[in-house]
């Protein structure tokens, strides 16, 4: 069974018209007429309850966090302590494994530097994939080179899943980290996680995964699934923008340094040396963005509200019918059709570069993106300088896709 099988549809409970009136940027106008946003892997737009929470949060409870007696501190500690439960409960984990960063790549630096540089040694090995985002590459190289250690990265089939078998077959022992992402924000990919994990962890090697694109589309439980370290990006999954969080287990925040110095992350400082704070504060130095909490955990709320189910759902239907319209335009080629696979559909088209599909897909009001998506090396693997992509969120109906076919077809027309 797929993974999108396993998330059995719930539509009775799915108000598309509801869930599209939730969402205020879905009325915009753009170039003079109707929007078709179809750049949900880059971020997501924000349903009212979240601006609504963040706005709250602003006008009733705004202070410093940790750091007075007087009422409205009060307020904005509850609220960002608040929003950490919130997490940890969608997660499965619990608050002290919550640590708040910026995002997605912030959390995966934190790893690199605090947990893996450390332990690094001359000739270790760190497995990655080849669909992974710049993201979950470059920070591993900065601290590889400073230890003489090497990233390596497993092979991709044809279809954009992940060569299973080359995957690990060069697991090793020199391999002293493995990251994956759970979801590829190009190919729309589902890696299996949790078989990777079971493999590492046999071989006593601690797993990272970035589930940028996964939070919003499949239930992540932590602990079922057993990963060292997962990270994600409130913004691609209905919350705000520059704020997310690094969920690890606890035996390995106890053990890490920190890694930014600054107010509330310590215990005490003198001249003659300083100590360090519990986590998740170790990781949290100086004033956090707390609306930017408020904002994820009221997005976490509006995705339960609806079912995480019930939109996977959705998306899957999207997806199929995205895949049949488009797999019916000539000289069109899908980039990422692996059979277990998110609702994102990266393409090249013979008679433009992505670049110019994109442009005139702009003007009829559909928004894709175009370009490597920070994923360069599955750029290579494929042979193509960039792709369109265009990827799908709960919000979406199937005049977007309608829309998206027409504006493909006027793309042939002008090109062909
Ligand atoms: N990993 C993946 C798979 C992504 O898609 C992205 C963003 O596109 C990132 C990491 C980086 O996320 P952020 O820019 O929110 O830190």
């Amino acid at each position: 069974m797929s993974t999108l099988e396993k998330l059995a549809p719930a539509a009775s409970v799915f108000d598309l018209a509801k869930i599209r009136a939730d969402f205020p940027i879905l009325s915009e106008s753009v170039r003079g007429g109707r929007l078709a946003y179809l750049d949900n892997a880059a971020t997501t737009q924000k349903p009212e309850a979240v601006l609504r929470a963040m706005d709250h949060y602003y006008r009733h409870q705004n202070s410093n966090v940790h750091r007075a007696v007087h009422d409205l501190a009060e307020r904005a500690t509850m609220a960002y302590e608040g929003a950490r439960d919130r997490i940890a409960r969608f997660f499965n984990v619990s608050r002290e494994q919550v640590v708040f960063t910026r995002g997605t790549t912030e959390a995966i630096n934190l790893v690199a530097y605090s947990f893996l540089q450390p332990k690094l040694q001359a000739g270790d090995e760190i497995l990655l994939t080849g669909m992974e985002h710049h993201s979950n590459i470059v920070p591993w190289q900065l601290v590889a080179a400073q230890a003489g250690a090497k990233v390596v990265a497993a092979p991709i089939n044809d279809d954009g899943s992940l060569d299973f078998d080359g995957w690990r077959a060069m697991l090793n022992p020199r391999t002293r980290f493995v990251a994956t992402g759970h979801v590829s924000n190009t190919l729309g990919t589902i890696n299996p996680v949790a078989e990777m994990i079971a493999e590492a962890h046999a071989r006593g090697i601690p797993v990272l995964v970035d589930g940028a694109q996964a939070i919003a589309h499949l239930s992540v439980d932590i602990p079922t699934l057993g990963a060292d370290f997962y990270v994600c990006s409130a913004h691609k999954a209905y919350g705000p923008t520059g704020f997310g969080a690094l969920l690890a287990k606890r035996e390995h925040l106890d053990a890490m340094p920190p890694w930014h110095g600054g107010g509330d992350m310590i215990r005490t400082v003198s001249f003659e040396g300083s100590t360090w704070n519990e986590p998740p504060y170790r990781f949290e130095a100086g004033t956090p963005d707390m609306a930017g909490a408020v904002g994820f955990a009221a997005a976490l709320d509006y995705i339960d509200g609806i079912g995480l189910a019930a939109m996977a759902a959705h998306e899957h239907a999207l997806l199929l019918e995205g895949t049949a319209r488009l797999r019916e335009i000539p000289g069109l080629r899908l980039i990422g059709t692996a059979a277990h696979k998110g609702a994102i559909l990266s393409f090249v088209m013979d008679c433009a570069h992505a670049q110019d599909i994109g442009t005139v897909l702009d003007q009829e009001g559909i928004a894709v993106r175009t370009g490597h998506h920070c994923t360069m090396p599955l750029m290579a693997r494929f042979g193509v300088p960039a792709t369109v992509r265009a990827s799908f969120a709960a919000y979406n109906n199937q005049e977007d896709v309608d829309q998206l076919v027409r504006g493909l077809a006027k793309a042939r027309r002008l090109f062909a």
